[in-house]
C-alpha cells in the first residue's frame, strides 16, 4: 500500500489543510513537551516567526527513565488546543498507548508515532483506524524496509495519510545523540510514495547541530523538517539543549528559503 510500484506518484498528505509533500517544504517547530499554557504559547509564536505552519509539542513523553518528566496527558492537549486557537497552527502530538489514541485524536490534527514505538504493531494498527494523518518516525533500530513496514500496519487499516520521519538511528557514535541517516530520505522516497521528513533536533540531539542537519536534509530533498524550540532551555523540562532558541529562528528561516520544492 505505501510502495511506490502500484503508486508512481508521490503523495501529499495535509494536516489541518497544510500541505506536507512534494510540491512544498513544511517546517513543523514547537517544545519538545509541552510544560505549561505560558511555554506552549511563547514557543508556538516562535515556530510561526520562523515560518512554520504546524505545531509540534508532546503531551505524552515516552523517557528513557522512568523518573523523567513524562508530559502532561490531557492537560496536555488542552493546552495544545488552546494554543492553536490562539495561534491558527494545527498540532501534531505523539500517541504512545494504543488505549489513548481515541483521546489525542480528539484534539490532535496529526497523530504521531514515536521511534520507541516505530514497531508497536498494535499502536499502529490503532492509529491507522483513528481517521487522522500520522507522521511515523523511524525505529532507532528499524531498517527502511522495516520502517516502511511499520507504515503499512498502519495504511492496512484504511489509513494512507501517513508522512515518514526520519530521526536518527542507532550507531557505534557517540559524539551526537542519534547518526542522521541522511541517504534515508532518497532511498524512502524511492521506495515509497509517502512523504519524508527529517527531525534534526532528535538526530543530533544539539542545537549547534539542527541547523546544518536541516540544511541536509533539504539538500536531499526532505519533504519538511520537524524542530523543538523553547523559549528558556535552561528550564526545559525534556531535551532543553537540542532546542533552538529566539536568536536561531531568523537563520532557521533563511536555510529554510534556501530550499524552495525540488519539482
Ligand atoms: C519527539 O519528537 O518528541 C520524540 C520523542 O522523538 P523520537 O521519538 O524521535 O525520539
Amino acid at each position: 500500500l505505501v510502495s511506490r510500484d502500484h503508486h508512481p506518484e508521490r503523495s501529499t498528505v495535509r494536516v489541518g489543510g497544510v500541505p506536507i509533500g512534494p510540491r512544498t517544504v513544511t517546517l513543523i517547530a514547537g517544545p519538545c513537551a509541552v510544560e505549561t499554557p505560558e511555554q506552549t504559547l511563547a514557543a508556538a509564536r516562535m515556530a510561526r516567526a520562523a515560518g512554520a505552519t504546524l505545531l509540534r509539542g508532546g503531551a505524552y513523553k515516552p523517557r528513557t527513565s522512568p523518573y523523567a518528566f513524562q508530559g502532561l496527558g490531557e492537560t496536555g492537549l488542552r493546552i495544545l488546543a488552546d494554543v492553536r486557537a490562539e495561534t491558527g497552527l494545527p498540532v501534531v502530538t505523539e500517541v504512545v498507548d494504543a488505549h489513548d489514541v481515541d483521546l489525542v485524536a480528539s484534539y490532535a490534527d496529526m497523530l504521531q508515532i514515536g521511534t520507541r514505538n516505530a514497531q508497536n504493531f498494535a499502536l499502529l494498527q490503532a492509529v491507522g483506524a483513528a481517521g487522522k494523518p500520522v507522521m511515523l518516525k523511524r525505529g532507532m533500530n528499524a531498517t527502511i524496509e522495516e520502517w516502511l513496514m511499520a507504515a503499512e500496519y498502519i495504511a492496512q487499516r484504511g489509513n494512507l495519510d501517513i508522512v515518514l520521519c526520519e530521526r536518527g538511528i542507532r550507531t557505534f557514535e557517540t559524539a551526537t545523540r542519534n547518526t542522521l541517516d541522511i541517504s534515508a530520505v532518497p532511498v524512502a522516497q524511492r521506495l515509497s510514495h509517502l512523504p519524508v521528513i527529517v527531525d534534526p533536533s532528535h538526530s543530533g540531539g544539539r542545537r549547534d547541530l539542527v541547523l546544518p542537519l536541516t540544511r541536509a536534509a533539504l539538500a536531499v530533498g526532505a519533504d519538511g523538517v520537524i524542530i523543538d524550540v523553547h523559549p528558556h532551555p535552561e528550564q526545559a523540562l525534556c531535551d532543553g539543549p537540542q532546542a533552538l532558541v529566539d536568536r536561531d529562528l531568523e537563520e532557521l528561516a533563511r536555510v529554510m528559503a534556501q530550499f524552495p520544492p525540488m519539482l
